[in-house]
């Protein structure tokens, strides 16, 4: 069975009268250890798959099951240990918070899970694996962007969490340090990790194993 799989999701937003379509009939199964760039144009419903995908927002219909558990039917407090747990997460704003050290915030995902292993060392081990750790007591601030996109990498992957999602991770770095971020991601899969990655970037996407296009909601 898949690691990931997405069964006929269709998303849609707004009043009945008037709706937006953002997904139409999506299925998409994703396999353990795979690195895959989600393509397509503006508005084509990259973020929304990917929010669906990563727990955050039911689809209006269809399934996702992720390591043989159908998320949208647990409870809202299972669905968000399981996105605390199983999912780390990368934005294309890095949502650093600027007054905590780099390694209180690779820290915080310990501070909002209900299991408190709170844990300076698996902080200072993430920070390690991205060629942070040296830079752990800075602020957010006194680092250059690539470092800052580093630092948020660390914090999704603090709890070793099986499954990565990126949202145009590379989106506002030049494209020298989009390249050492995507070398980043490479390394993370190889070590195991699965990687679900939103882009419109060819170059960025060419990192990936796996590319899928979306166009007006459907994979084309
Ligand atoms: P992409 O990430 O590919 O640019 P999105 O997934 O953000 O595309 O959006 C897909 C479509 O869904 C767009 O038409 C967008 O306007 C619409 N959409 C996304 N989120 C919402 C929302 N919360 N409310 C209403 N419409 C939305
Ligand atoms: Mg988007």
């Amino acid at each position: 069975m898949s690691l990931i799989s997405a069964q006929c999701i269709s998303k849609v937003f707004g009043a009945a009268r008037d709706p937006v379509v953002a997904l139409a009939d999506i299925s998409l199964d994703i396999e353990e250890g795979e690195f895959l760039a989600i393509m397509g144009p503006s508005g084509s419903g990259k973020t929304t798959l990917l929010t669906v995908l990563g727990a955050m927002s039911a689809p209006s219909s269809g399934k996702v099951i992720i390591d043989g558990t159908s998320i949208y039917s647990l409870s809202p407090d299972g669905l968000a240990d399981f996105r605390a747990v199983r999912l780390g997460f990368v934005f294309q704003q890095l949502h650093l918070i600027p007054y905590l050290t780099v390694i209180e915030n690779v820290m915080l995902p310990f501070v909002i899970s209900t299991d408190h292993g709170a844990d300076r060392d698996c902080a200072l081990g993430a920070l390690r694996q991205v060629g942070l750790e040296s830079k752990a007591l800075r602020l957010p601030g006194q680092l250059s962007s690539g470092e800052q996109a580093r630092a948020a990498i660390a914090r999704a992957m603090v709890r070793q969490p099986h499954i990565i999602l990126a949202d145009e991770p590379t989106g506002n770095l030049d494209s020298g340090t989009g390249q050492d971020i995507m070398r980043l991601f490479q390394a993370l899969n190889e070590r195991g990790h699965t990687i679900i990655m939103v882009t419109h970037n060819q170059e960025a996407a060419a990192a990936a194993r796996r590319r899928i296009y979306l166009r007006d909601g459907r994979i084309a």
